[in-house]
C-alpha cells in the first residue's frame, strides 16, 4: 500500500473537517498555508469557505503559482463549493480570479437568500447506493462545462453540482460533513491511481 498524503488547503474555510474525513480514512492530512508545504503531496483539497477570501489569501501567500504547478503535473485536486469556484474557468456574472483549472462555469451563490441552506439525497452513480446525503451552504452551482467533463450528480431540477473533468472533482455541496466518507474515498481512488503510476 501505498502512502497517501493529500494537502488540504488551510487558509480560510472549513478545511479542519476535511481534515478529521482523512484521518478517519486514515490518510496524512496536510494542511497547507505556505508553497512549500505542497512538497510531497499526492492530492489536494480546497475546501468550502469564502472565494474572494480564499482567492485573495492565495495570491498573497504566493499559493497561485504552487498550485497551477501541481495541476499542471496531474496530481489529484476536490474542490468543495468556495473550492469548486476556485477550479472554475469560467464564473458568471463576476470578475473574480480563480485558478481556471476546470473546463466549467459556475455561478456563486446561486440559490439566494431564501434558500441560503438547504439539503438533498443525490443520487451519484459513481458512489452506487444508498443517495448521498448533500449539504449545500451558500453554494454555487455549475451552470455549464465543457467537453471532457463528467457530470457526477444533479439536483432534482437537472442542475449539475458534481463534477469531474481528467483528476480534477468538484462539489458544489460539503461531502465533509455527513459521515459518509464514500464521496472522499472516490476521490482518493485518484490519488491512488496516481501515485501507483508513478511508482510504476
Ligand atoms: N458562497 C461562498 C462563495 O462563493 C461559498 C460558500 C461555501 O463554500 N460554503 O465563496
Amino acid at each position: 500500500m501505498l502512502m497517501r498524503r493529500v494537502g488540504v488547503l488551510a487558509l480560510q474555510g472549513d478545511f479542519a473537517e476535511h481534515i478529521a474525513v482523512l484521518h478517519r480514512l486514515e490518510v496524512e492530512a496536510v494542511p497547507v498555508r505556505l508553497p512549500s508545504e505542497l512538497n510531497g503531496v499526492g492530492g489536494l483539497i480546497i475546501p468550502g469557505g469564502e472565494s474572494t477570501t480564499i482567492g485573495k489569501l492565495m495570491r498573497e501567500y504566493q499559493l497561485t503559482e504552487a498550485l497551477n504547478g501541481l495541476i499542471a503535473e496531474g496530481i489529484p485536486l476536490l474542490g468543495t463549493c468556495a473550492g469548486m469556484v476556485m477550479l472554475a474557468s469560467r464564473i458568471s456574472g463576476m470578475d473574480q480570479q480563480s485558478l481556471g483549472a476546470m473546463d466549467i462555469e459556475v455561478k456563486r451563490n446561486a440559490f439566494g437568500r431564501q434558500v441560503d441552506s438547504f439539503e438533498s439525497d443525490l443520487d451519484i452513480p459513481v458512489l452506487g447506493q444508498p443517495p448521498f446525503h448533500a449539504v449545500f451552504i451558500r453554494a454555487p452551482v455549475i451552470e455549464s462545462v465543457g467537453d471532457g467533463v463528467e457530470i457526477l450528480a444533479r439536483l432534482a431540477d437537472g442542475s449539475p453540482v458534481a463534477a469531474r473533468q481528467n483528476n480534477l472533482v468538484a462539489t458544489a455541496f460539503h461531502p465533509e460533513i455527513p459521515h459518509d466518507l464514500r464521496f472522499h474515498k472516490y476521490f482518493l481512488s485518484f490519488v491512488d491511481r496516481k501515485l501507483e503510476a508513478k511508482a510504476a
